[in-house]
């Protein structure tokens, strides 16, 4: 999934003050598609005064007539509300739409709708949305301003992708040892550490079992157990 594909969609907003405060957070977290759906004010010096340097993002929005039009080319529509609904909606978290965002391939787009300041979205806007999100709140006062409610999903979009990238980042793409190697290198640790007094002989414990649990937490590559045979190996040397 590409940042670039996610399009803010905010529903008749009244306030400039909150499209300045929405892009800055869209900009804060490496979005850039603000999609205004018949805006109710103008988007002029208030809402530039409260982007604070999101120019880039005020000047590129687009303005459409309908909901519909907003999310036509998308693959994935949800919508936030306040409050659940009568009817009943399929729902995510902000968590569980952050990693269904970060699942999608590089070249589908996802819409997120906002609504009114006053009446959030209509039940027949949410028709079009494929989920809905709520952000957790104190259940007698449940409504967050539009723009912290737009920082808070995009940001749990934003982090996901940050904690994506750095797993990846950990993948080792050499070949991961096989139980046969690992089997070596735990009866020649044990043989080790016999040899050194670390380990009881006669009253082992239950010391193999938690450093094989270590290690195969691990998950080590055939290259990283041989380094830790090789380690074993310089004991033995050092010992004679
Ligand atoms: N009285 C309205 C509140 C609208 S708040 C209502 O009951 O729906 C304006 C917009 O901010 C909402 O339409 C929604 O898009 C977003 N929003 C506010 N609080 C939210 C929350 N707790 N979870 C998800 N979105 C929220």
């Amino acid at each position: 999934m590409k940042l670039e594909n996610i399009k803010i969609v905010m529903v008749e907003t009244t306030h400039p003050g909150n499209i300045g405060a929405a892009a800055r957070a869209l900009k804060n977290m490496e979005l850039s598609q603000l999609v205004l759906v018949n805006p109710k004010c103008p988007i002029g010096e208030r809402a530039y005064s409260r982007g604070s340097g999101a120019n880039n993002v005020l000047d590129e929005r687009v303005i459409v007539d309908s909901l519909p039009e907003a999310v036509t080319d998308c693959q994935l529509v949800v919508g936030t509300s306040a409050r659940l609904r009568s009817l009943a909606w399929p729902e995510l978290t902000p968590e569980t739409l952050a990693q269904k965002v970060s699942g999608l391939s590089d070249d589908e787009k996802v819409a997120i709708v906002f609504g009114r300041e006053h009446a959030g979205l209509t039940n027949e806007e949410l028709k079009h949305c494929n989920y809905t999100v709520t952000i957790p709140t104190n259940p007698k006062f449940s409504s967050l301003n539009v723009a912290s409610a737009i920082q808070v999903v995009s940001y749990e979009i934003y982090k996901n992708m940050l904690e994506v990238d750095d797993s990846e980042s950990m993948n080792i793409s050499e070949p991961v040892a096989d139980s046969a190697q690992l089997e070596g290198y735990f009866s020649h640790l044990e043989q080790v550490l016999i040899s050194t007094d670390f380990l009881n002989k006669d009253n082992p414990r239950q010391m193999m079992k938690r450093l094989r649990r270590l290690y195969q937490r691990a998950e080590p590559s055939k290259n990283e157990v041989n380094i830790l045979r090789g380690i074993l190996s310089s004991v033995e040397k050092y010992k004679k």
